[in-house]
């Protein structure tokens, strides 16, 4: 007798990981591999803050602080927020979990862009609820569309600002848009992961519209511009009503002790955040400059990844690349087959990666 696994989840695929700095070095027998396949903060992390979060190391013999109050505390007073309007994640991948526990079950479904990050899915999956994909729009998430395909059936909208695997952004009308139209008893997720990356003055400043909205929630993260990708620490904002909700699934000790104080550190360098994300959007003008001068076509991105054209022998190009010591996501893996997706590193390693891309392309094509 088999045994009695829930019937949608029998059916989920497994995560596939993507491969490690050691592994590709066994394989290909090189000493140096550069990871740019998962959008970390390559710059690594602002001076000063690994010796601080060292010291707290000898504390981890007790439980982490199940309220997360600290950094909660910290978050409402950068936000203005209320500590009742903030939720802590282990990743924001665990609050994307939550949401979908306190949402949806069987017969409920969610509204997401096709292709997308990939967890809203399999956390909508994973509660027995269905999806209602709407296809991109020339990279971009069509948000007409969108809120058009909610109905009586939906719980959750998710957009993601700037999107990932694209890096295209939702503007300040689209956004307005999806706030007059959407049905208030469905709630609006903004995933803004990549929210420090983006040019500030094509920021939507969403944090404003969370007082009066009961429907709306925001998903930050400490994993991309604050480099603590390793740690897990997101967070979310919202409603009291919909943090409430949030509240009532969360394990009492979702956060490490580490990570809620690497955390509240981490908020205080935001001149590191600033500076940090311009010489990522310095460098993406070198990408383009260079992709230009190749041909080779590329999406323009409002976060530290790249989705780039190439070709139909992408496949090749990435093995290629692996055995140079470039670790890359093959668009196969993001549902846009034949791109590569590329987070931008420091000026040094973007220099020998784009030497190392132009020269494959360049012998794969000729
Ligand atoms: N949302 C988006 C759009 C992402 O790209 C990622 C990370 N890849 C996450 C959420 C999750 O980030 P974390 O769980 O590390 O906070």
């Amino acid at each position: 007798m088999s045994l009695k696994i829930k019937k949608w989840i029998a059916g989920l695929p497994e995560y596939v990981a993507g491969r490690t700095i050691e592994e590709i070095k066994e394989e290909y027998g090189i000493n140096q591999v550069y990871k740019m396949a998962s959008n970390e903060n390559l710059f690594g992390l602002p001076e000063g803050l690994a010796e601080k979060i060292k010291a707290d190391i000898e504390n981890i013999y007790y439980y982490p602080d199940a309220g997360c109050t600290m950094i909660i505390d910290k978050l409402a007073e950068f936000y203005s927020l209320s500590p009742d309007e903030i939720i802590i994640g282990s990743g924001s991948d665990q609050i994307i979990e939550m949401i979908c526990d306190s949402f949806v079950g069987p017969g409920d479904n969610i509204v997401i862009a096709d292709p997308t990050f990939p967890i809203y899915e399999k956390s909508a999956l994973k509660c027995g609820a269905e999806t209602i994909k709407i296809p991109q729009a020339d990279f971009r998430q069509d948000i007409k569309k969108m809120v058009d395909a909610v109905n009586e059936k939906t719980s959750i909208l998710f957009l993601t600002n700037p999107q990932n695997p694209t890096g295209t952004n939702i503007t300040g009308e689209e956004f307005q848009m999806v706030m007059d139209n959407a049905a208030s008893d469905v709630l609006v997720v903004m995933d803004e992961a990549y929210y420090e990356y983006c040019p500030e003055e094509e920021r939507v400043e969403t944090i404003d519209h969370i007082d009066g909205r009961a429907n709306l929630m925001l998903l930050r993260t400490f994993s991309k511009a604050y480099g603590l990708a390793g740690l897990r620490i997101g967070y979310g904002l919202g409603s009291k009503e919909a943090i409430a909700a949030l509240n009532k699934v969360r394990l009492p000790f979702n956060v490490n002790s580490i990570a809620q104080r690497a955390a509240v550190y981490a908020l205080d360098y935001q001149d590191y955040i600033k500076s940090m994300s311009e010489a990522i959007s310095k460098q993406k003008e070198i990408y383009y400059n260079v992709l230009d001068g190749a041909g080779i076509n590329y999406v323009s991105s409002y976060t530290n990844f790249l989705l780039i054209d190439a070709g139909a022998k992408s496949r090749e190009i990435v093995e290629g690349l692996l055995k140079k010591g470039f670790i890359v996501r093959p668009g196969e893996n993001l549902g846009y087959p034949g791109y590569i997706r590329v987070t931008i590193a420091t000026d040094e390693i973007n220099k020998l990666f784009l030497e190392a891309f132009t020269g494959l392309y360049g012998d794969t094509y000729k």
